[in-house]
């Protein structure tokens, strides 16, 4: 039972799936072709048997018909030569049985007998009886035997009933063995009186053997009835059936014996099978012609056929059905394969997956779905109505919405697309589409977008915020603003500040990465600290970062804000167990009254702290318009800068360096100064910051390096020449090369030059800064640490690198003689070169009590307006030659 029902579900499954192929027209079309072949076997079948038996119905008639011809001719012979003998018999006009007797039993009589019955071929020829039944006279003998007929049927039919003129009746023979058909007819005298009977009679074996020679066939027979059923004689024989009644009284057989021609079937009652039968009665006597078939053997040959045509049907039939057989497997087989890969594919995909028919009812269901919300596949499997799936997984958690209203939703949409994220208890975000499938139904996909989304969102966060600090970016911070300056027009004002954590690189340099991470992120702490609700704390880059203040143009709250920041700022603060106290500069401008255009008032906020830094930083400065005129100035000095170099306007000055224990000049240092038309003598503070933001300093220091070395060629041979080398010409690998250059065009001895670098040299690039300073050793040119003291770790370079000279800043000089002076320092710089085998040379020396003090201090040299400021190159030679001239 339940494997028919597999069964018939799979076929109904696989004629769903090819509804639309041949395969259905291939199914039905072999059932018709079956089924077309059964009934076309049956009714050919059928059709043969009834040919058959009409065959044998023929065959069987015109037996009969010949055979009652036959006899009809034999019997109505027999009938004339009897009748004539009761004629001669009759013509005596004898009335009484007794003189019957008397005259009849003569030999003359004999011998009339004998001459009429000589042809016959009877039993024993013809006899005559008298009235009480004894043989009176006989054809074959004289004397007659002593027979008597008296007990005989016929003889008394005939003695006692005057209308029986002959009476036909087989009886055991009294002439000889066997039985005999005696025909036997009345004598009468000429009143109608009984006279005696004259018999003759013939065996049943002449009648059988004519019979034979018919020769029907098999299973046949050939039989002479009496009309009253007594069989006279019959072919094949059966012992003991001569002279028996067959007569069954069955309307049937009736008909057999009653109608003068019958075709019928029945069963015989001789040997109880049925049979085919065709009769005549003869129409000289009583007597039936029956001749037989049975129907087995009728249907001998038909049954050949027969089981000829079944077989062949059968076998076409099952052929046919092994084809069907074969194909519907091969359909099977790939519809299971195909099945197997869907299967597959729908459950390695990484959404779930669902089809439902215009039903509403559940097709398929991948594990991904069932999985997804951890679902029960008891409950979520084909055939299952949608509504019962979102109930269930309302029941199991996974759905928290209203189900019929939901269910109502989804399916009004049904027949267009439909797409929705829905966030489910646990917080995962599934992209739910639903699109239109074949039929009504409807495929939906859920797609566990969690993770894309919160990457979208974390990509999006990432282009807005500083991975650092988490603080809005630039673009962010451009947005906010833009939408600030949006909504001037309705009288909200802003400011901008512009926040530069001063000194930030070297913190980061000298106390590593790490250290400047955490110092950026505990800055951007103490900004967020210093805002309200509405104010926007954005990192632009490095070491600079802006406020955004909403709704203030006041400057006095602006500058309690600047003022605030930088106390908050200066606080130490602990970094990876590093204190440092930092500092900033601030630039504010105010919108609108700095501008009410994004661009122009982040160019006045960057102005101001500018400003705020060039102004000694750790400061802030508001926006003032003069910043613009500054700003204007510098951008022509820069056009004027380009100009320079072609138009001859820069000069080499050289300022004496002198031995402080000699008391005489041992080098000079190279000052450039540029002759502006314009503006006069313009000083490098200016201009050289120009120079390198620019990266015109390379040529303009190559020049200067050219022109020094040449003028200190001209000198005498003791006397060296230091020359200032800006950081930028630094990252030009080729500084070694110009310098060698330099040394060779000039013919200057390298020992005799002396190149001056900051520490900002070293704080950029330090690796490649050592190779080049390592480079220029080799070429036995002396390196100077210029402005020592005003940087940020100088010891650990001096450390790093072994300079020849360190220069100790002017800002250590000028307050020597003070209370509480920067001596104790220069002391202690002088120790720390003597023991490096470094000279020290003081800047700035204003004071012959400066001097004196620097002598004491064990320094080597000084540089100074005591002696003399920086002075053309012909006045200093004048200088050296005086000083020759001395000595
Ligand atoms: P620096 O190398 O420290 O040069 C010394 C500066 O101190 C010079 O300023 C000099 O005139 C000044 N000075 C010397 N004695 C005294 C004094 O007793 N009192 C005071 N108040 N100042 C004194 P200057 O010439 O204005 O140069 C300033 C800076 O410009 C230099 O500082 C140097 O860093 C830079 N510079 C000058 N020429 C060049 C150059 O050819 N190339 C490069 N890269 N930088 C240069
Ligand atoms: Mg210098
Ligand atoms: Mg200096």
């Amino acid at each position: 039972m339940g494997a028919s029902i597999r069964w018939t579900a799979r076929m109904r499954a696989v004629l769903r799936r090819w509804q639309s192929a041949p395969l259905i027209w291939l199914i039905v079309g072999g059932f018709v072709l079956m089924a077309a072949t059964a009934i076309g076997t049956a009714l050919t079948v059928d059709r043969f048997r009834q040919n058959a038996i009409e065959s044998g119905r023929d065959s069987l008639e015109s037996a009969v018909r010949l055979l009652a011809r036959h006899f009809d001719r034999e019997f109505a012979d027999f009938a004339v030569l009897q009748k004539s003998i009761i004629a001669e018999l009759e013509s005596h006009g004898i009335e009484s049985a007794d003189v019957f007797r008397s005259e009849m039993g003569t030999l003359a009589v004999h011998e009339v007998l004998r001459a009429k019955a000589s042809g016959w071929s009877d039993v024993a020829g013809a006899n005559l009886f008298d009235s009480s039944g004894v043989l009176i006279n006989s054809s074959r003998r004289w004397p007659v035997a002593d027979i008597s007929v008296a007990d005989r049927g016929y003889f008394n039919r005939l003695k006692n009933d005057p209308a029986s003129q002959e009476e036909i009746e087989v009886v055991p023979g009294r002439f000889g063995d066997g039985q005999a058909i005696v025909f036997a007819r009345r004598v009468s005298g000429p009143h109608g009186e009984f006279l005696g009977i004259v018999t003759r009679a013939i065996a049943p074996e002449q009648l059988e053997s004519f019979f034979a020679s018919s020769g029907l066939g098999e299973d046949s027979s050939i039989a002479m009835h009496h009309q009253n059923g007594q069989l006279l004689g019959r072919i094949p024989q059966v012992d003991g059936m001569i002279g028996k009644n067959y007569r069954t009284g069955s309307p049937e057989q009736m008909a057999v014996f009653e109608r003068t021609f019958v075709t019928t079937e029945l069963a015989s009652p001789i040997d109880g099978k049925q049979r085919i039968v065709a009769a005549r009665l003869l129409t000289v006597v009583p007597l039936v012609i029956v001749a037989t078939k049975s129907l087995d053997a009728t249907l001998a040959t038909w049954r050949t056929q027969t089981k000829f045509f079944v077989t062949v049907a059968v076998l076409s039939i099952g052929l046919l059905v092994l084809t069907l057989v074969l194909i519907f497997r091969q359909m099977t087989r790939r519809l299971s394969v195909e099945k197997q890969r869907l299967d597959t594919a729908l459950n390695t995909m990484t959404q779930g997956l669902l089809m439902f028919d215009q039903d509403q009812r559940l097709i398929v269901c991948n594990r991904r779905y069932t999985d997804m919300y951890r679902l029960s596949t008891t409950v979520v499997k084909p055939g299952v109505h949608f509504r019962d799936v979102i109930q269930h997984r309302h029941d199991t958690g996974s759905f928290e919405g209203d189900v019929d209203a939901y269910c109502d939703a989804v399916l009004d949409g049904v027949g267009r697309i439909q797409s929705n994220i829905v966030e489910t208890a646990d917080g995962r975000l599934i992209e739910i589409k639903n699109q239109p499938g074949a039929g009504g139904g409807w495929l939906a996909t859920h797609d566990d977008v969690t993770e894309r989304i919160r990457s979208d969102e974390r990509i999006a966060h990432m282009a807005h915020y500083d991975a650092l600090t988490d603080l809005p970016n630039r673009v962010l911070m451009r947005g906010h603003l833009e939408r600030r300056v949006a909504e001037l027009a309705q009288g909200k004002p802003f400011a901008i500040l512009y926040i530069d954590v001063d000194e930030f690189k070297g913190v980061n340099d000298s106390l590593g990465h790490e250290v400047g991470d955490e110092l950026l992120r505990q800055v951007a702490n103490r900004l967020r600290a210093c805002v309200s609700g509405n104010d926007l704390v954005a990192r632009l880059g490095g070491d600079e970062f802006a406020i955004v203040k909403a709704g203030t143009c006041d400057q006095a709250e602006l500058t309690a804000l600047a003022e605030q920041i930088l106390t908050m700022l200066r606080r130490p603060v602990d970094c990876k167990g590093q204190e440092i106290a930092t500092d900033a500069s601030i630039g504010i401008a105010i919108a609108p009254d700095h501008g009410d255009n994004l661009d122009d008032l982040l160019k006045r906020a960057d102005l101001a702290m500018y400003a705020a830094k060039s102004e000694g930083r750790g400061t802030f400065r508001i926006f003032v318009p003069e910043y613009d005129a500054k700003a204007r100035l510098r951008r022509q000095l820069e056009i004027d800068l380009r100009l320079a170099l072609g138009r001859g306007e820069f000069e080499v000055h050289y300022q004496p360096l002198v031995d402080l224990a000699a008391n005489v000049v041992t080098g000079c240092e190279a000052l450039l100064r540029w002759r502006h038309p314009a503006r006069g003598m313009v000083s490098p503070v200016d201009f050289i910051p120009v120079a390198e933001d620019t990266g015109l300093i390379s040529e303009i220091g190559e020049w200067v390096l050219r022109q020094a070395c040449t003028e200190a060629a001209s000198w005498p041979g003791d006397i060296h020449i230091a020359v200032n080398v800006s950081p930028v010409q630094f990252r030009s690998r080729t500084l070694a090369l110009k310098v060698a250059a330099a040394l060779a065009e000039s013919g200057l001895a390298p020992g005799r030059l002396e190149l001056e670098i900051t520490e900002t040299v070293l704080i950029r690039d330090d690796e490649e800064a050592l190779t080049v300073l390592q480079q220029l050793r080799e070429l036995g040119v002396r390196i100077a640490l210029d402005d020592f003291g005003t940087g940020y770790s100088s010891l650990s370079y001096l450390h790093r690198f072994p300079f020849d000279k360190i220069k100790i800043d002017r800002s250590f000089i000028s307050d020597i003689g003070e209370p509480e002076d920067s001596s104790p320092i220069v002391q202690a710089v002088v120790h720390m070169a003597a023991a490096r085998h470094m000279a020290t040379t003081a800047e700035g020396v204003e004071t012959e009590a400066q001097r004196e003090v620097l002598r004491k201090l064990g320094c080597s040299q000084m540089q100074g307006w005591l002696f003399s400021p920086a002075v053309p190159a012909a006045k200093l030679k004048q200088l050296l030659s005086n000083q020759a001239a001395a000595a």
